[in-house]
């Protein structure tokens, strides 16, 4: 016998039904697709659908080649023709090319989403995996603090619509411009260099190549060192923090809570001025569902005229994994009517589920296929969840009839089948 064939380590299936490796159904998935769909037409924004894999110097040039992503998470090779090509770890990079590509930042603005896989070889945990979905959206063209608000009162509602809002919180960072960073930079890594034996491993190498990250460093004894260590804060310019300001003052005001967290600098070189993070404790260590902010520099260094933008992602399978943890799925039925019938009737039932489909548009009907006994095939019915079962047998086609079995009460009842469609309309629940 040859060996089964699994899928990759980090990469799963979504089911319409939970199992124990994943509990979260396709169900799920489609109400918080729904959802979000919603609420990108409420704020008129609009789909952009982006190729999985890019060229790989594009993610390395926009993302940054001393990051986590880069230099350890990536899937790259080489494909037939020579080239090296990489599975999308993120989207905001091969969304700046395609509106490069297409000259949609050209003397305009853009108000942009997009979802789907993104892909990242990481340890597998929960909240982890090494294919993962992303829900993005990205605006262009933009300067001012209005647009971070209202990217930042758009995530506010989508918590509201999920119900989640009791259990995600804001934080809310500035990096300043990249000359008040680089100046900052300087200084924490003089101070850091006179520390240099009480840090982690992993942030000496970072002392050298990415400053900024040792800032959201886990280690408790970096954290000790990083207590008296110059504030980015002190070294903001000017109008970084007016920005800053005016997008806390829409927040205040809109009542939208936060926490000013001076050491979210996020993974990616892009940004500039605002970052934002919205976190839960219900998940474990995997607590980040939502992160974004601004990368006006990101369209230059991709080879563009200079254009603001500010965007976020957010992860969905730690979204649905948290609505999961939360609520319990409370309808698993799937069919709202199901039809019953018999060896030499099958396709009479398959017809008038047809008829019943043009008229009903909104319900679910199953025909029962496979065939089957009549009493077996009513058992499949209740099994379903259907609020009605349509027996059609021998007797009912000669009649031109059909047997409506209400299969909460078990009330049954025979309507003619010109007139069924009109009776199920009117005693369907909704
Ligand atoms: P983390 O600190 O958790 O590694 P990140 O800073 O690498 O996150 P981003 O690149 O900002 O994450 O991606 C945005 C969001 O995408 C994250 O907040 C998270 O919800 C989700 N995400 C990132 N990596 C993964 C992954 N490997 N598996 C599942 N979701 C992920
Ligand atoms: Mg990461």
């Amino acid at each position: 016998m040859s060996a089964k064939i699994t899928a990759i380590r980090g990469m799963n299936d979504i089911l319409p039904i939970p199992t124990k490796d994943n509990p979260v159904t396709t169900q799920r998935w489609q109400a918080v697709e729904k959802v979000l769909r919603q609420l990108m037409h409420q704020y008129g924004y609009k789909e952009i659908r982006l190729p999985i894999v890019e060229n790989t110097p594009l993610f390395k040039r926009a993302i940054g080649e001393v990051t986590d992503i880069v230099e350890k998470e990536m899937y790259t090779f080489e494909d037939k023709g020579g080239d090296s090509v990489t599975l999308r770890p993120e989207g905001t990079a091969g969304c700046v090319r395609a509106c490069l590509e297409h000259g949609l930042t050209y003397n305009q603005t853009q108000r942009l989403w997009y979802t789907g896989p993104m892909f990242r070889y990481e340890r597998p945990q929960k909240g982890r995996y090494r294919q993962f979905h992303q829900f993005g959206v990205e605006t262009f063209g933009m300067k001012s603090a209005d647009i971070d608000a209202e990217l930042i009162l758009m995530t506010a509602r989508l918590w509201r619509e999920l119900g989640l809002s009791e259990v995600v919180r804001l934080e809310l960072n500035t990096l300043g411009e990249s000359a008040s960073r680089q100046a900052y930079k300087d200084a924490l890594v003089a101070y850091l260099s006179q520390h240099i034996d009480s840090l982690d491993e992993d942030s000496k190498r970072r002392l050298n190549t990415n400053p900024l990250r040792i800032l959201d460093s886990k280690e408790a004894k970096t954290q000790a060192v990083l207590a008296n260590a110059p504030q980015l804060f002190d070294y903001l310019d000017e109008d970084s923090l007016q920005h800053f300001a005016s997008l806390r003052a829409v927040l205040d005001a809109a009542g939208v809570a936060y926490t000013v967290n001076p050491c979210l600098v996020r993974g990616l070189d892009y940004y500039n001025k605002t970052v934002f993070e919205w976190v839960t404790n219900a998940l474990g260590a995997q607590g980040t569902v939502c992160a974004g902010g601004r990368y006006d520099g990101l369209v230059t260094q991709l080879g563009g005229q200079a254009t603001p933008a500010v965007g976020f992602a957010v992860g969905l399978e730690r979204l649905v994994l948290l609505l999961d943890t939360l609520q319990q799925q409370n309808d698993s039925s799937e069919a709202d009517i199901y039809l019953v019938s018999e060896a030499n009737t099958i396709n009479q039932a398959l017809l008038l589920a047809e008829l019943l489909r043009n008229s009903l548009t909104n319900y679910r009907i199953v025909s029962h296929c496979g065939g089957g006994q009549f009493k077996n095939q009513l058992k499949r019915a209740d099994k379903t969840g259907a609020q009605a079962a349509l027996l059609l047998g021998e007797h009912e086609v000669a009649e031109q009839k059909v047997t409506v079995k209400w299969l909460q009460t078990g009330e049954q009842q025979q309507v003619n089948q010109a007139d069924i469609c009109t009776y199920l309309a009117q005693h369907l629940g909704a």
